[in-house]
């Protein structure tokens, strides 16, 4: 048996094409390099996660914030309310989110496979990650139980604790998983400190860290060619 537990954000769906349209929507400039953009608010985003998962703040809240930041470090117009706006703009363009034909089709092979179990652990609240599952049409594939939010657990990426609860969800032990996600310090070196398999996503093109997932891909291309070599183990 193997488990196969997927990331979501950047993961299972791009976020980052809309993160920067709806910033640029709101400011009504380019925002010029959209990796530092990006680069810039993801690192803001580490800074709250265990205020937004205990709930202290929403995740509008913390948006805002990460954008209002993110404007000032890249130099961008802005006035203090136009990270709430940006934060609503990309809530309104994720409504209309979808996971590609190709990620549908790797998806349908694992159900398939009476060998595989597909799960997921992703970060954030558990009302704004729950509606992403169903807003993605992520039931097909996942049951609810095989879906864990770090804001229910009550531990955050990468506590090797959240890693051991999927563990006991699923029935399989740590070699026979295989965490796929985007962020290095949080999905893939939780799952190397667990004893898991991993697969990182490294899209943005980081520098290659020295303790190394079994599998690195820079491209949805990759991605995909690399979930097809992981059903056939
Ligand atoms: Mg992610």
């Amino acid at each position: 048996m193997k488990g196969i537990v997927f990331d979501i954000d950047d993961t299972l769906y791009c976020r980052q094409d809309m993160l920067v349209q709806a910033a640029e929507k709101v400011l009504g400039v380019k925002v010029g390099d959209w990796r530092e953009f990006i680069r810039i608010f993801y690192e803001k985003s580490d800074i709250n996660m265990a205020a937004l998962e205990s709930g202290e703040i929403t995740t509008r809240e913390i948006n805002g914030w990460r954008y209002n930041e993110t404007f000032r470090l890249m130099g961008l117009p802005y006035d203090d309310g136009d990270g709430v706006l940006a934060a609503d703009a990309y809530l309104e363009l994720q409504s209309h989110m979808f996971i590609s034909e190709d990620m549908k089709k790797a998806l349908d092979a694992f159900a398939a496979d009476k060998e595989t179990v597909l799960a997921i652990l992703t970060a954030g609240e558990s009302k704004h990650q729950r509606n992403k599952v169903t807003m993605l049409g992520l039931n097909k594939w996942f049951s609810d139980e095989n879906v864990i939010v770090t804001g229910e657990a009550g531990f955050p990426k990468p506590d090797v604790r959240l890693f051991r609860l999927m563990e006991e969800r699923l029935g399989l032990s740590p070699d026979e998983l295989w965490m796929i996600g985007d962020n290095y310090d949080k999905d893939i070196t939780g799952a190397i400190n667990s004893g898991w398999h991993s697969l990182w996503i490294n899209r943005r093109g980081l520098p290659s860290p020295e303790i190394k997932p079994d599998i690195e891909v820079l491209t949805d291309e990759e991605l995909i060619k690399a979930l097809k070599g992981l059903l056939d183990l």
